[in-house]
């Protein structure tokens, strides 16, 4: 950091109504820690800011001293976009509020928050609005890039249910963006990430869901992966809408419901999650159990959604060293079974995994230029593979494993692109192809009308349209 950007804290210090950090103060350490514990890197200050007015003056703080930027939400970025070597990292933490109007089934949730707290507020009025699967990953970032979780078939994406926004540009206006408003920002900000400017609020439409949903775990070791895949591949596609369905390569956990001798063995799981009752549900398992072959155990259980919501929290805790990539399939065939399975056996982490969504229904009803979204709406799997380890040594193996196993899937994918929120590092390459030619123009016209100089880069950065 500059000597001026230095004797300026204190200028930044006086302009905003939350907490400036620099590298000499009490709690810095924790302020620049973000999930992924590969990513250690040190701003020059951080602006834990409380209010759009307090990012608008970060943003224009961060901008006049030249400083690169980094916006953090949840900080689940994988290759650690919200925090920055030497510049500013404004901090959206404590921007967490949430609140939920009942009646027209809304929900305005602050740029900071959490999916757990978004999910906890919804639910106090049995309702949800689609998220992710892991309930300490931020809104924002998981929005801004689309956002699959159990709902996403019934649903849609967290992104085709944002209604608008407030967002602060780099030239530190505070501008709502809707269909009716601003609609270019509007359609950037739902698939376009953190290019466009600083979300400081977002409003979901909200759906009635549970409280209680219907769960179902079945697993297989990896003898019968192959045949469970080519079940999958017949029956998903004609499972109801209102059961969602996530494939996981996993080493079995060692917890109550699993025999003691199938502890951390790899095998597939098939989770199942039903939202239209018990009876619709055990019928989805019945014609599981009757097509697959049989697996070596089952749980089978109702919960709360927020429990679902928290289930693989543990897991996937802060302070792993972590590594993933993405790709998009439009079916599951015999040769990608057959790499998947080989390419399983090889992880060496237990805590390793690759997970598939199924794609389709609410999904595939959003037309495929709606929104920004980095993937087309045909049915699909999105399929990522990701690397958790528990101590630093072990990263360098599983990444190697992460890439050779996306190398031979390439045979296989629609194509390079991916989905951009499981992009591991910043290749400008894959991020066009991830949106394609046509969608990825007019994204960068739209970043050359609200951000020309490129000022929020760290993401998967749109290159401003040149005029
Ligand atoms: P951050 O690291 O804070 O931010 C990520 C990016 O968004 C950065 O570029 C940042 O600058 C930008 N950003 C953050 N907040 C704002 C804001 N308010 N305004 C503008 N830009 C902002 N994805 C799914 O779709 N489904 C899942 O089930 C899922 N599970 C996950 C589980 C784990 C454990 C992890 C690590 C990731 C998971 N993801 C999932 C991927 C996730 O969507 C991305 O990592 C996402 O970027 C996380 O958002 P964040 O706010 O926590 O991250």
């Amino acid at each position: 950091m500059t000597q001026t950007a230095s004797s300026g804290i204190d200028e930044l210090r006086t302009a905003i109504d939350g907490t400036v950090i620099a590298p000499h103060d009490a709690g810095y350490d924790d302020a620049r820690q973000v999930w992924n514990a590969d990513i250690d890197r040190r701003p020059g200050v951080v602006a834990q800011c409380v209010s759009a007015e307090d990012v608008r003056a970060a943003v224009l703080f961060g901008v006049r001293n030249g400083l690169e930027i980094a916006v953090r939400g949840g900080a689940h970025s994988m290759y650690g976009a919200s925090t920055v070597d030497e510049g500013l990292m404004i901090d959206l933490s404590r921007m967490n509020q949430v609140t939920v109007d009942p009646e027209t089934k809304r929900a305005w949730v602050g740029g900071g928050a959490l999916l757990g707290e978004l999910d906890a507020a919804a639910q106090a009025h049995g309702l949800a609005t689609p998220a992710g699967t892991v309930s300490h990953t931020g809104v924002a970032g998981l929005t801004l890039g689309g956002g699959m979780g159990w709902l996403t078939r019934q649903f849609g994406l967290s992104l085709d249910n944002v209604l608008s926004v407030q967002v602060v540009t780099a030239d530190g206006r505070i501008l709502r963006a809707a269909a009716d408003e601003n609609p270019d920002l509007y359609w950037a900000v739902r698939g376009g990430g953190g290019n466009f400017g600083v979300v400081t609020e977002f409003e979901f439409r909200l759906h009635e869901v549970g409280p209680m949903v219907q769960y179902g775990m079945l697993f297989w070791g990896l003898d019968q992966a192959a045949e469970m895949l080519r079940t999958a591949r017949r029956l998903l596609p004609t499972l109801p809408p209102d059961t969602n369905i996530l494939i996981a390569a996993i080493s079995a956990p060692p917890a109550p419901f699993v025999p003691e001798q199938y502890h951390f063995q790899p095998g597939l799981a098939l989770n199942v999650v039903g939202f239209g009752g018990p009876e619709r549900h055990e019928e989805v398992l019945a014609s599981i159990r009757e097509a697959a072959p049989a697996p070596l155990f089952e749980f089978v259980t109702p919960m709360p959604y927020t429990a679902l919501q928290q289930m693989i929290d543990e897991p996937n805790g802060w302070g792993h060293y972590c590594y993933d990539k993405g790709s998009y399939f439009e079916e599951l065939t015999d040769e990608l079974d057959q790499v998947i399975v080989e390419q399983v056996a090889r992880k060496t982490s237990p805590l390793s995994s690759v997970l598939i969504f199924r794609l389709d229904n609410a999904y595939s009803a959003v037309g495929d230029d709606d929104t920004a979204f980095s993937g087309g709406r045909s049915p699909r799997y999105a399929m990522f593979i990701i690397a958790v380890c528990p101590v630093p040594e072990m990263l360098a193996g599983e990444r190697a494993w992460v890439r050779s196993f996306w190398d031979a899937l390439q045979p296989h994918t629609l194509g390079i692109g991916s989905y951009v929120n499981a992009m591991s590092e910043n290749e400008f390459d894959r991020v066009k192809a991830s949106y394609g030619e046509e969608k990825y123009a007019r994204l960068a016209r739209i970043k050359a009308e609200y951000d020309p100089d490129n000022v929020f880069r760290r993401n998967a950065n749109i290159v401003p349209a040149q005029p």
